[in-house]
């Protein structure tokens, strides 16, 4: 294929010995980074479960976002997706493309990006470098056994809908990043870390397996999201606005008719939406007792199509819901 432009970086082998090739930390990897492609043992007895998702500078990112958390949340986002399926990850790959190779922004990059690899015991198998406008790809493998996967589709009628930890902060960050609210100094940090570093809910994932009948992780905001779940099993939902968890530094920077409207509406919280039949509730509550990640009820699945808000005077956007009373 010819290029306008070469798309290879200069040192770009020397790049990936550097920042991303590390000691190999799993014995099912045969070969990792290194050859044309990596070679995994496969376990026998489970499923392979594979989630891709593309950071792009300006899109996903605001531009000058800290290299550090850059990497960390490229990873994050596709984590979020391993905890909305129940799945525990293992195996990833990166596709980078950037403008220049500037050693200070990569080692940060992949110091981000390995705080959350370690933490999970996930292995980097492999990638692509290019040159270009900055733009991250990770696709993450990792397994669920068979039957045991969340998914979108299996919500039912009488479900109640959950929501974990506080909705709505990463929308209040990226007001404080855009200078569009001013924030106090124990707030700001705070908000800024719920945006730049959201905490994948993989040990809620693996908790709700079982016990769940859907799950979604919240990237868009809660309402657009449920909205999955209902589109998928052709259910409906109300949701009590007075129900839903807000953080302390939300609830004293907004009013509550604009915490509302944030939490239901703004994207990157990276919780997780999932539904519970009313028999494992008590297993649900049992469960979380060993884990510290708070988990609300917010409202309850019904028969009739379309997504009824309860609890606020708030006007929300039109998202193509049927109805908000
Ligand atoms: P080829 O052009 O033959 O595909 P590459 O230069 O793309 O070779 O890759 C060489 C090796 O480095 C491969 O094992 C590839 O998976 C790995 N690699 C390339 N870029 C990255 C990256 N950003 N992160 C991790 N591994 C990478
Ligand atoms: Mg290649």
């Amino acid at each position: 294929m010819s290029r306008y432009q070469p798309d290879k970086l200069s040192g770009e082998f020397s790049l990936i010995e550097q920042f991303f090739k590390k000691t190999a930390t799993r014995a099912d990897v045969v070969l990792g980074i290194g050859d044309d492609a990596a070679l995994i043992t496969m376990s026998p007895g489970e499923l392979l479960v594979v989630a891709m998702d593309t950071l792009v500078e300006g899109v996903h990112f605001p531009v000058h976002t800290k290299a550090f958390d850059i990497g960390y949340k490229a990873l994050a986002v596709n984590l979020s997706d391993f905890a909305a399926m129940g799945a525990t990850p293992a195996w990833f790959t990166l596709g980078l493309t950037m403008p220049q190779a500037e050693n200070e922004w990569l080692q940060a990059f992949s110091d981000g990006l390995f705080v959350l690899a370690n933490r999970y015991n996930m292995q980097l198998i492999g990638g692509d470098t290019t040159r270009g406008p900055l733009s991250i790809t990770i696709q993450v493998h990792g397994f669920v056994p068979p039957h045991q996967a969340l998914l979108r589709s299996s919500a039912k009628v009488g479900d109640k809908i959950y929501v974990s930890g506080t909705l709505g902060d990463a929308g209040l960050g990226l007001l404080a990043v855009t200078g569009q609210c001013q924030l106090d100094n124990t707030s700001k940090p705070w908000v800024l870390q719920r945006l730049n570093r959201p905490e994948p809910r993989i040990e809620l994932g693996v908790l709700l397996r079982g016990i769940a009948s859907s799950a979604i992780d919240i990237s868009d905001g809660l309402l657009a999201d449920l909205q999955h779940i209902l589109t998928a099993s052709e259910v409906g939902a109300t949701v009590d606005a007075k129900l839903l968890p807000f953080s302390a530094p939300l609830k004293s920077a907004l009013s509550l008719n604009a915490a509302t409207k944030m939490a239901l509406t703004a994207g990157d919280d990276y919780e997780l939406c999932f539904t519970i039949p009313p028999e494992n509730e008590s297993t649900l509550i049992a469960r979380l007792k060993r884990l510290k990640v708070p988990c609300t009820c917010v409202g309850e699945i019904i028969d009739e199509a379309g997504l009824q808000l309860s609890g606020t005077s708030e006007a929300l956007p039109s998202l193509g819901y049927q109805h908000f009373t």
